[in-house]
């Protein structure tokens, strides 16, 4: 495929950084960067790579309360922050009430400069995309999808996809499509447009009784006037390649179809993989990669190829986080890399030096997954099985679909 990908990317998206021993570490997107520098990508023909600016004021109030944005910068800059404090009601807990400060949450120096840069990066993506620019557009430091309308969540200050999506429908989009695949509920994105039938939000995760932040059950489909336009897959703890890949098979493609978004918008969290410290599904990189390009096709199927693309959670930077989204990109340039390809020694050198651990040489985890169809084949012993049923049972009927396989 001929594909053009605008990339946000600056530099200066490394300063969204909790300091040492946060999860949350630069390192993931700066290996990402260098993987994907290392690999040619951005001397591709069809590949723009530009920075971004800041998003400002109007596009963040979009979704986040004036007080909440009053309160990060407050936070961020004490000394300098222009405007009186943002809750005087809760002086000596200032942060506290909008999750600032908090052990997920710290509160650093230009905290708001460096979140509303992240902000500003899927933004332009989504402006790339929307305006034709580029057919895809790229958000990589971007996924921050737990932030809420007035609080910080799970290493989130504001929530660039919902705040990127609000601005598609502000310039005109009618229904725009949000996949979500990293490990934990979307919650966030589904909570700024629950209410809203343009906004079809698809979330796949682990289960909510097993993994933070416990929503994401299957029973949560749209609010009054909305009905079926979010959509959960909450996967039991332990599932691996084919039952993650059989879970997606079973619900992305058929409701994105029925939706007909203008705009697809992913968001591809890779903390789903076997060695990620936060959460206990299992996949492998290889599984990802056979995700990234099932989106692709859907967007050239479904959206005439408009694709915005963010990164997300993913905490095992060195042997997960750079290889599965630099797939990612390249596939996202039209140009995937084969996963038997041996990684250019140059970032490998790069990467143990930043990290003190030896590099993976190749690609690929040596996994060679498949979809398989959940269409034949239904099993409800089988607790995966039972998680899509429940699925495509709550969601299927509202979109003319039958659930039953
Ligand atoms: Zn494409
Ligand atoms: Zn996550």
């Amino acid at each position: 495929m001929n594909c053009t990908l605008h990339v946000a990317w600056d530099d200066r998206l490394a300063g969204y950084d909790f300091g040492a021993g946060h999860p949350m570490a630069p390192a993931r997107v700066q290996l990402t960067i260098e993987l994907a520098r290392a690999f040619g990508l951005f001397s591709m023909p069809g590949v723009s790579v530009e920075p971004p600016e800041a998003a400002t004021d109007v596009d963040l109030e979009a979704v986040h309360l004036q007080r909440y944005i009053a309160a990060v910068r407050h936070a961020s800059d004490p000394e300098h922050a222009a405007g009186p404090e943002p809750d005087e009601s809760q002086p000596g807990e200032l942060g506290a009430a909008f999750g600032l400060g908090t052990e997920d949450n710290p509160v650093f120096a230009r905290m708001h400069d460096a979140s509303a840069l992240v902000a500003g990066a899927t933004l332009a993506a989504a402006r790339a995309v929307w305006t034709g620019a580029a057919q895809h557009g790229a958000s990589i430091a971007g996924g921050l999808h737990h932030a809420m309308s007035g609080s910080a969540s799970g290493f989130c200050v504001y929530n660039d996809p919902a705040i990127a999506i609000s601005w598609l429908l502000r310039a005109g989009a009618t229904r725009v499509a949000y996949v979500d695949m990293d490990v934990h509920h979307g919650d966030g994105v589904q909570a700024a447009f629950y209410d809203d039938p343009r906004v079809l939000t698809i979330s796949l995760h682990e289960h909510p009784e097993t993994l933070w932040p416990g929503t994401g059950w299957p029973s949560e489909t749209g609010g009054p006037g909305a009905a079926g336009t979010a959509a959960n897959v909450a996967l039991p703890a332990g599932t691996g390649d084919a039952g993650w890949l059989r879970a997606f098979d079973a619900v992305v493609p058929a409701l994105l179809r029925a939706f007909a978004p203008e705009i697809l918008v992913s968001q591809h969290g890779c903390d789903t993989h076997w060695l990620d410290p936060m959460a206990n599904l299992r996949l492998s990189i290889d599984a990802q990669r056979v995700a990234h390009a099932s989106i692709h096709r859907l967007a050239h199927e479904v959206t005439g190829g408009r694709w915005l693309l963010t990164g997300g959670g993913g905490y095992e930077p060195l042997q997960v986080v750079a290889r599965t989204w630099t797939h990612l990109l390249a596939e996202a340039a039209g140009c995937p890399i084969d996963p038997r390809v041996l990684i250019p020694p140059a970032w490998r050198e790069y990467a143990a030096r930043h990290t003190g651990q030896e590099a993976p040489e190749t690609m690929t985890d040596g996994a060679e997954p498949r979809f398989t169809r959940f269409e034949t084949g239904f099993n409800p012993s089988d607790p995966v099985d039972r998680a899509i049923f429940a699925t495509r049972a709550a969601v299927f009927p509202e979109h003319g679909l039958l659930p039953e396989p």
